[in-house]
Order: C-alpha cells, then structure tokens, then sequence
C-alpha cells in the first residue's frame, strides 16, 4: 500500500516547507524507496499560469505542459525518481472547479454540493492519484496552519489517515524557533500555539522541524517536546543552510529518515548521500570566483529566476566555479546604457513577457555581440538577440517582435498565424496554426544542427526541452538572419520551427527558444548551463591574460588600471 507524509507549516509563511519535502524526498530515495511528491495549494486560482511572477515567483513548467508552483522545481532538483506532471499539484480553485462542474453534470444527482464530503473527496481523489506505482508520497500542503483558505486540505488529510490508517501516514509539522534579540532567548511558544492550532482539528503532528538562525540546544527540543507531545527525537532543530542542497544530509545527520522509516514500518537500507556530500564539497570548495549579468525585468521578486538561479549554481558545481550574479534591470539599460555589464565575464538574458524591458534586453545582446562574451538568451533572450542582429547587422532598422509592436514592418518574431499576413512571404504553415495566440507548452523536441556547439555540449544531435512562450522567430527572415552569419542551431521537430540560434564567429553565442533551466539539477547540471559558464570561465582567463599581459609592458611605477586605461 502507498504511505502518505503530510507536511504543513505554522508560525510563518517561508520557512522552506519546499526544500524539507524536496530533501526529505531525496533522502528516502537514497534508501532506495520509490517516492512522489504533491504539492496543494490553497488559493482560489485555477493554476499559476496567470498570476504576476511579482507576487507568486516563477511559473515552473512540467514536462507534460503544466504551470505549476515554483516548489515543484525544488522537487524536481532533488528526486530523480519521480517527474513531475499537472498531477503533482492543484489548488483550491482547481478542485472547486472539477466539483461545480460535476454538479453541473448531475454527478451528484441533485444531493446538496458541501466542502464535507465532496470537496474533501475530490482532494482525496487528487492525492491517491499521485501515490499510484509509488511507495510513499510526501504531500505538502500550501499555506500557514490556521489559515481559512487551507482547512480542507487538512481535513482531507484527517479522513485520510483514518482510512488508510495510522500506520501508512505521517504528518511532519514545520515552525519557526525565534531568538528574541531583547530577551536573549530563544521563544517556543509560537511553536505550541501552531502545534496547538493543529490539535484542534484532530491532527496530531508525528514530528517537528523547528526552523532556525542556529541549532537548538537538548534543553530546548525537550520543553518543545513535552508541550506538543511530539518524541524528543522526533522535535528536530534545523538552522539556516549556507545551501539549499545541504538540507538533506543534515536532516539525515538528525536521523529523520530513521524515524520515518519506523514509524511508517518499513525495512530498508541506510541511506547512500554520497552525491549529495559530492554537490555540498563542490559548493563549499570552488576553485575560482566569476561574474556574470542576468539581465531581466522581474528583478523585485528574484523567485520569478529560481530555476534559473539554481541552474547557475549547478553549472557552477559542475564547472567548480562560484557564480555570483549581477541582475541588472533592463529599463536601466534603456536609461544609462551597458555600464552595468562593463566588467562582468558572461551575459544571461532569460524569458519574459511584455513590452516593459525588452529594449534594453536586446541592447544586452548587443552589448554581448559587439564585446564577444559569453552570451546566453532564453526565449525573450533569442527573441531580444534576434532582433537586434536583424536591427544592426541585416540593416532592418525597424525590426521587431510583435509582442511589442504589431505592426512592426518588419516582425522578426511573430506569431505564427501573423507570418503570411504581415510579411507575404511564402513560408509553408505546415499545420502550425493551433500555435497561433495560444502557449506553446511542455517538452518538445529539438533538433540540432551537428556543427553547432549545442550538439557539441549534448553530446547528440537532438534533445527534448520544455516550452513557455507564443511567439516564434519568423521563418520568413532565416534566409537573411543565415546570410549575415547568424545560424539556427536548432529546429523544432516536424513544424520545423526555429529552436536554437548561434553567432559562429563568436566565441560563444548561444540562444534557445526554450528553458533548459527547468532541466537542471545539482547532480545533474544542463549541457547549455555548464557549457555557458565554461566559456565565461575561458573569457575570464582571457581577460586576465590580457590585463597580465598590459601590465607586463607597463613602465614600471604605473598603476595597472591606468596602464589598462578604462
Ligand atoms: N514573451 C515571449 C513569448 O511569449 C517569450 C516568453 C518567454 O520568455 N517565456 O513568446
């Protein structure tokens, strides 16, 4: 049978109840057990597809086209055994959603339509669903215990313990541990109140993850213990992490799958964290220090580029580089210029919607062209390359993606409904118009070009990439974008639509209509990621050379950077 975990959250939102689920999950994988993950969210919105990356972070996008909470990024990083599909989360709205349209249908054959039973059985549904062909799935559920909105997922959860039974479920409860600075002690109260907020709707926590700035002392864990009735062992203290990737072995160095294990009874071999030990030594030892811009409009919310971020970091791992990130705000471009990127050794332009920005982006890429470093763009980062190239280097001054100007005379990117219309050139549509105005979603295949260094850096000359985006390079401009030395490096498979695009006589140009990012992991770093920030890594040496080599000329007495100039 399929054990369930529960995790919930109290005291405060943002405590990393993502991160405990998703290193919870790779630790119980590495003692060989097959896990899922589930995320339910409470908020009213049917999916994140259209919520402000402001306000909600990134949209993580799955494999089979699902928009989904950035969370299920972590998970994805962290378990190997499990992909994540539009099964793996859902929230509030979306079970409203499903009931009110069965009732519409007569499902319910004109009974009254409540939260209890039928929106707590549909969630039930929804978490069986996920546990299929597993042996355990850790269910986090969205939100602050006490809160109105998330009272039905733990009501569920309730009924479902009942169900299945106390033995084939655990609910792990997550809370802060304050240090009051004016008192000098560490406060546990709001953690009984939470814990207390729990046992009033019939849920008993098994265990505690008390979050906090340093470890708890035994004194501590026992007067938490005591007034939760949770185990002492069972009460376990977890300090900020320098990384987010040092979570599962100390979670594993407190023995918590130890007593998951038991209290689930089950019989299985310890855990092997050798990679992760491998991913944590590589984080804590670099070898040397780069720079590089991201140059993006959602900079007030750095969560909108988590997968990003993290990708960074695991190219870094691998390439056993720190990576430290300039964001530098694409308006400011468009205000002052390209000082910001002035000394940074590879530029990154990620994705993007709307017109906000995007002329600064593509002045970034322009910055990365005309100054040979290391450029990688993704989505709006091809779009923003693309046009500028067609701007300065074809001569088409009025490029543009009709994104942000429809009646661009010349659109570069379109949609692919626009295409015939506006250029009148003759480019087959090939059964493309259902991309016309709509997403094009989830993984896809894309083909690539054997002299590319995309092939090169996969190792194969086609790989499978995950979409998030409706406007596409408009195969009407290849032939004049391919004449002035721009190459498709990749190509949509059967619509042919362009995928990747690269500067050859550059030393490293590289853009992609979809996100590798959602690919990355810190085990298992993206062939684009790695390949990037080797050759930023190449251009610092390169940069250094040469200031070695100024230096070396300069009469003796003179100050570096003034023998540099600047
Ligand atoms: N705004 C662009 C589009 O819709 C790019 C989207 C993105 O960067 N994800 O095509």
């Amino acid at each position: 049978m399929t054990q369930y975990i529960f995790v919930t959250g109290g005291v405060v939102s943002s405590l990393g109840k993502g991160i405990v689920t998703a290193s919870l999950a790779a630790v119980l994988e590495a003692r060989s057990l097959k896990v899922n993950i589930l995320k339910m969210d409470p908020y009213i919105n049917v999916d994140p597809g259209t919520m402000s990356p402001f306000q909600h972070g990134e949209v993580f996008v799955t494999a089979d086209g699902a928009e989904t909470d950035l969370d299920l990024g972590h998970y994805e990083r962290f378990i190997r055994g499990a992909r994540m599909s539009q099964k793996n989360n859902f929230t509030t709205g979306s079970v409203y959603d499903e009931v009110i349209r069965k009732e519409r249908r007569g499902d319910y054959l004109g009974r009254t339509v409540q939260v209890i039973p039928h929106i707590t059985d549909e969630i039930k549904r929804r978490i069986h669903a996920v546990g299929e062909g597993f042996e355990l799935v850790i269910v986090e559920i969205g939100g602050t215990v006490g809160d109105i909105e998330s009272q039905p997922f733990l009501e569920a959860a309730r009924q479902l313990r009942l169900e299945i039974g106390v033995r084939n479920t655990l609910f792990i409860h997550l809370t802060l541990v304050p240090w009051l600075k004016t008192a000098g002690e560490i406060k546990t109260k709001p953690t009984q109140h939470s814990v207390r907020d729990l046992r009033s709707i019939g849920l008993q926590p098994d265990v505690l993850i008390c979050r906090s700035a340093e470890t708890l002392t035994e004194d501590v864990r026992r007067k938490i213990a005591l007034f939760t009735s949770v185990e002492e062992r069972a009460v376990i203290s977890l300090p900020d992490a320098p990384s987010i990737y040092q979570v599962p072995v100390m979670l594993n160095e407190q023995s918590l799958d130890d007593i998951v294990i038991e209290k689930l009874g089950r019989d299985c071999a310890s855990a092997n964290l050798s990679e992760w030990r491998r991913v944590t030594d590589a984080l804590e030892h670099p070898e040397r220090t780069i720079e590089i811009a991201i140059v993006g409009k959602y900079l007030d919310l750095l969560d909108a580029y988590k997968s990003l971020s993290e990708a960074i970091i695991h190219a870094g791992i691998e390439n056993r580089t720190q990576v430290d990130v300039r964001y530098v705000d694409a308006e400011e471009i468009e205000r002052d210029g390209c000082g910001a990127l002035q000394d940074v050794h590879a530029v990154l332009v990620p994705g993007g919607f709307g017109p906000r920005g995007f002329e600064g982006m593509i002045r970034a890429a322009e910055f990365a062209r005309e100054n040979d470093v290391p450029y990688l763009g993704i989505c709006y980062g091809l779009h923003a390359a693309v046009v500028g190239f067609a701007r300065q280097v074809v001569g088409l001054d009025n490029a543009n993606t009709t994104e942000v100007n429809p009646n661009t005379r010349d659109p570069v990117i379109g949609l692919v409904s626009e295409w015939l219309d506006r250029t009148g050139r003759t480019e087959q549509r090939n059964g493309d118009e259902d991309l016309g105005g709509t997403m094009r979603l989830g993984e896809q295949r894309c083909l690539l070009d054997a002299s590319s260094i995309a092939s090169e850096l996969y190792g194969q000359t086609y790989t499978m990439e995950r979409h998030r985006h409706r406007y596409e390079v408009n195969n009407g401009y290849v032939p004049a974008l391919v004449e002035h030395g721009m190459a498709v490096a990749g190509r949509s498979d059967g619509d042919r639509l362009v995928e990747m695009i690269e500067i050859p006589e550059l030393q490293w140009f590289v853009a992609c209509q979809f996100h590798p990012e959602f690919n990355s992991s810190p085990r298992d770093s993206h062939p684009l990621f790695r390949g990037f920030i080797a050759a930023a890594n190449r251009h610092a040496d390169a940069q250094r050379a040469q200031l070695a080599g100024v230096a070396h000329m300069a009469p003796p007495g003179v100050p570096l950077e003034q023998a540099v100039g600047d």
